[in-house]
């Protein structure tokens, strides 16, 4: 009878901890539904071992005999098991970041232990009987404590091995291992003494008190969850912080100026005023774009769009863009552009000229004097269609110090914040350029010289198109405003002050421009008068762009051309808009350029032309 006791006082323990463990509510984690299995196992064994103990004191019969190997058998599989469960929950417990290839190589695991089962099954076993107790031995016996000793080896090598600091989950999975090595001593000792499903049953409750308890995991969970929020805020906090003091200065530029205008009536002066506000809007737009960027990049919302695009024509604008800041100071531009560069590439054109625009405005902002030097090499597998871009720009600026080189492509980190007073910039820059160019599959390198210069490296494969160069398309910077005297442009627009900045920019043009507040009113107008091109807003009250538009093509006869015009003017929006039925697509604030560019394009004649 007392050989019984023991595997009686398991099932019992065992089964009150099932029962509470699967009567709550818990989390659906991996590490749980290991544990669940774990309980399970322990209850099972219990339930087999003290079978086993009644069959050796009560009934010695045939089919006691063959029931005492099946038994044994099944609970050799059990116990491979639980070895295999525990060794996954403390992996999964005390190295979490070792989730997903925990999951990777659970199913080969589980497929050993399975055709080990099967051999165990086939292999032989005895069984020695002494008294009331009995022990086995056998190759089945040696296979199963060999598999085990091996998960129980195995974890505790990887706990140690992965032991950076110790917190309150190594404890239980130390108790445990402990356990089980006091097990394994108990039984060399005495192999009569049935000790192994009262020790998992012991281990299942070290770990239900101290990790595996829903209130516990809960109120780990919530723990979590509250310093991530509180994390999640600060940054917000931050960043708005940052923010409001980046977008206050150039506002505070523009105020200012604007109020400086209204009582002078020295008209250079007021041009004067005017330049500084039309460079201070820029900056300001400039700082806007940037936290679109950043806040896009963060939100895993960038997408890169590949486009086909002429690369010399590229890289010259962006020239073009930079030439008239180096040509205030004593600087010497050098462009050299190799005349192996193909003709078309494919890749995300708007993102290329993003990067290589951010190098080079820096390089222009950061050098006073000597020499900027952009220089475009590649490397052309046409084998495989694809070409290595090598971008580089190298000044003679005020260089990095070597312990700042780090720091330059966080975020808001702007380098010697005194030195740089003078010259406008968020710190924002580099940060953007480095994911965008990460996310197009390239990297940025930088090396400098505090005081000498600096050399900035842009790495990017794009898709060959074609090696030929074709003729160049690039636009006249100078717009000619003579072209499209008289033509009739409707804009509509519900705000009042949008239209009036649209109508001015239109006034060189020498446009019949009628001005409307709502979709209805286009639609009204429509009715009796005819236009040349429409330039829409989307964002409208009761009807918006969009809605507008479609009310207009339903109109008979309608053919005019509809140009989006819009304040999202967030990368993929064209597409969006185009997708929509529109023609073309300006952002606000609105482009001269890109503007006179839809202009040409729309006022030839009719849309189709
Ligand atoms: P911003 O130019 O808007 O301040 P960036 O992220 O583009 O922000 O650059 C971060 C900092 O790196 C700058 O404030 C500047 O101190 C430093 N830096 C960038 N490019 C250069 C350069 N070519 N020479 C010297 N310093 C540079």
């Amino acid at each position: 009878m007392a050989g019984l006791l023991l595997p009686i006082c398991s099932v019992i323990f065992s089964s009150l901890l099932c029962l509470v463990y699967f009567s709550r509510k818990k989390i659906n984690l991996l590490e749980n539904n290991m544990y669940g299995i774990m309980l399970v196992c322990t209850l099972i064994d219990s339930i087999f071992v003290s079978i086993l103990q009644a069959i050796v004191q009560y009934d010695v019969t045939a089919f006691g005999e063959f029931m005492l190997y099946l038994i044994n058998k099944l609970d050799f599989v059990l116990l491979i098991a639980f070895c295999n469960c525990l060794f996954f929950y403390i992996i999964l417990i005390t190295i979490p970041k070792a989730k997903e290839k925990a999951k990777k190589i659970m199913f080969p695991f589980i497929l050993v232990d399975f055709i080990i089962a099967i051999f165990i099954f086939i292999a032989n076993l005895e069984l020695i009987q002494s008294g009331e107790n009995f022990s086995i031995t056998g190759t089945a016996c040696n296979i199963t404590y060999l598999l085990c000793g091996l998960y129980i080896l195995s974890t505790i090598a990887i706990v140690l091995g992965n032991l950076k600091k110790v917190d309150k989950r190594h404890i239980p999975v130390f108790a445990s291992i402990a356990i089980i090595v006091f097990l394994l001593i108990i039984f060399k000792l005495n192999p009569y003494l049935i000790v192994i499903s009262i020790s998992l049953t012991f281990i299942n409750y070290i770990m239900y008190f101290t990790i595996e308890n829903p209130d516990v995991q809960m109120i780990e969970q919530l723990n979590l969850a509250k310093e991530q929020a509180e994390k999640a805020n600060m940054a917000k906090t931050e960043f708005l912080s940052n923010m409001s003091h980046e977008i206050r200065t150039p506002l505070n530029a523009i105020v200012g100026f604007s109020e400086c205008m209204l009582p002078s009536t020295d008209l250079n002066e007021i041009k004067g005023f005017a330049r500084d506000i039309v460079d201070a809007s820029h900056n300001l737009l400039e700082i806007v774009n940037g936290i679109l960027d950043i806040s896009k990049i963060e939100a895993n919302k960038m997408e890169i769009i590949p486009k086909e695009y002429n690369p010399r024509e590229v890289f010259n604008s962006l020239c073009k863009l930079v030439e008239p800041r180096i040509k205030e100071k004593p600087i010497e531009f050098k462009i050299n552009i190799s005349p192996d560069l193909p003709g078309i590439l494919k890749g995300d054109m708007g993102k290329v000229k993003q990067v290589v625009l951010n190098i080079l405005t820096n390089a222009a902002k950061y050098t006073d004097k000597g020499e900027i030097e952009f220089n475009i090499t590649c490397v052309n597998r046409t084998d495989i269609k694809k070409c290595l871009l090598y971008i580089a720009v190298k000044d003679t600026g005020r260089g990095i110090k070597k312990e700042n080189i780090e720091k330059l492509f966080n975020k808001f980190e702007r380098i010697d914040e005194d030195k740089n007073t003078t010259i406008e910039g968020t710190g924002l820059g580099l940060a953007i350029t480095k994911s965008l160019t990460e996310m197009m599959g390239g990297k940025i390198t930088v090396n400098s010289k505090f005081g000498e210069g600096s050399t900035f490296r842009i790495y990017l494969e794009q898709e060959i198109i074609s090696m030929e160069i074709p003729e160049s398309t690039a636009e006249e910077i100078e717009i000619d405003y003579s072209k499209h005297n008289g033509k009739r442009i409707l804009i509509v627009d519900d705000s009042k002050i949008n239209l009036k900045v649209a109508n001015q920019i239109l006034k060189p043009y020498n446009f019949n421009v009628k001005l409307v507040e709502s979709g209805y009113e286009a639609l009204e107008l429509m009715e009796s008068q005819t236009f040349d091109l429409i330039l829409m807003d989307i964002m409208m009250p009761k009807m918006n762009g969009v809605e507008t538009l479609r009310r207009l093509k339903k109109m008979e006869g309608f053919d005019i051309p509809v140009v989006a015009l819009t304040a999202d003017a967030i990368e993929g929006m064209d597409e969006k808009y185009l997708n929509a039925g529109f023609d073309g697509y300006l952002s606000k604030p609105i482009d001269r350029y890109e503007l006179d560019r839809a202009l040409k394009k729309f006022l030839g004649g009719k849309k189709d032309e």
